[in-house]
């Protein structure tokens, strides 16, 4: 599969797998460790995770899995996240959701991740979500000493709005490397605010969360997802897709900025599907009708 080089030392599988749900498909270690082999044969190197997922529980599950099989630790690339502090009672001391990106919490943060994955470093830090305390200076700290240690090799951000990527680019020695934020044909925000434009400016590739609108694509009664979903079966027949989760991210594909999806399900099957979209390239006219779609209206 194709490969997307973020940086010198850098490159993620063209599809990621999201590792979000982890904790609810039941898997066990030796699971864990046979789903990561089946991505690896599909050419899906690169996993998303971040500290919260499946309340503070799944980077550990993924290590366990690391640790019955050592080896995959060096045929893959670990994307993780820090800065949201969730109510959880494997945190009880925390009393509100709140953020933090200060040093010490981002050090402490990536500190715990090695442990959780049985490993000595982190391919891609993310900071997750735009934090109105950040301090920018800080966060530069913080990932300048990170670096230095050799415990990540890549910083990022995730939902962060354009004038937030500039302000922390302007404080770093070494520019971010993605911005992972919510694309699909539902949930259009960001070709609407220009974040996808700024990742162009900058020349990074943005990462797409719940490319499949977290699954609400096959199921939600919604009109506009209703309107999508008709048109994506119309693109399917036209295109000679299997399903139209295939057209999704064919249509995120298609797009000239680079967008790599990041595919959210425990099954391989939609994960082989995923992969096999890469070679259904969409038209110009099929990728607007889609647009068109959601919107509920014609471009002007
Ligand atoms: P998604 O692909 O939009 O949704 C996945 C959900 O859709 C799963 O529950 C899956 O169920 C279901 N699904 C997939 N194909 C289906 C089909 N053909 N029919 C019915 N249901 C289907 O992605 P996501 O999980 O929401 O997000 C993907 C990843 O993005 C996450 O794992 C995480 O790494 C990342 N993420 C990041 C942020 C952030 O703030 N940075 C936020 C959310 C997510 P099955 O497992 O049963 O297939």
């Amino acid at each position: 599969m194709e490969r997307i080089q973020v940086a010198e030392d850098v490159s993620l599988s063209r599809i990621v797998h999201g590792m979000w749900r982890l904790s609810d498909w039941g898997y066990s270690k030796q699971e864990v460790v046979d789903f990561i082999e089946k991505c690896l044969e599909l050419g899906v190197t690169s996993f998303d995770h971040a500290d919260i997922y499946g309340n503070y529980t799944v980077e550990e599950q993924f290590g366990q899995a690391l640790e019955l099989k050592p080896s995959l630790r060096e045929q893959i690339e670990l994307v993780t996240k820090c800065g949201i502090k969730l109510i959880s009672s494997n945190r009880p001391e925390h009393k509100i959701k709140y953020y933090d990106t200060s040093k010490e919490h981002i050090i402490q943060s990536v500190e715990q991740s090695l442990k959780n994955f049985r490993t000595d470093y982190i391919d891609i830090l993310l900071i997750h979500r735009p934090d109105p305390m950040m301090d920018p200076s800080e966060v530069a700290e913080a990932f300048t000493q990170l670096k230095r240690e050799g415990k990540v090799k890549r910083f990022g951000v995730s939902n962060f709005a354009r004038s937030q990527i500039k302000l922390l680019n302007s404080y770093l020695d070494e520019p971010l490397v993605t911005n992972q934020i919510e694309i699909s044909a539902t949930h259009l925000e960001h070709f609407e605010k220009g974040t996808i434009e700024q990742c162009q400016v900058d020349r990074i590739s943005p990462m797409a969360w719940s490319p499949l609108g977290g699954g609400s694509i096959f199921t939600s009664t919604d009109d506009k997802v209703k309107r999508v979903r008709n048109v994506l079966e119309k693109v399917k027949e036209e295109t000679g897709a299997e399903s139209i989760d295939q057209v999704l991210y064919g249509w995120l594909l298609t797009h000239p900025s680079n967008i790599i999806p990041i595919v959210g399900s425990g099954k391989i099957e939609r994960v082989q599907s995923a992969v096999s979209s890469l070679e259904i390239p969409l038209s110009r006219q099929q990728w607007f009708e889609i647009l068109e779609a959601s919107k509920g209206k014609e471009v002007d």
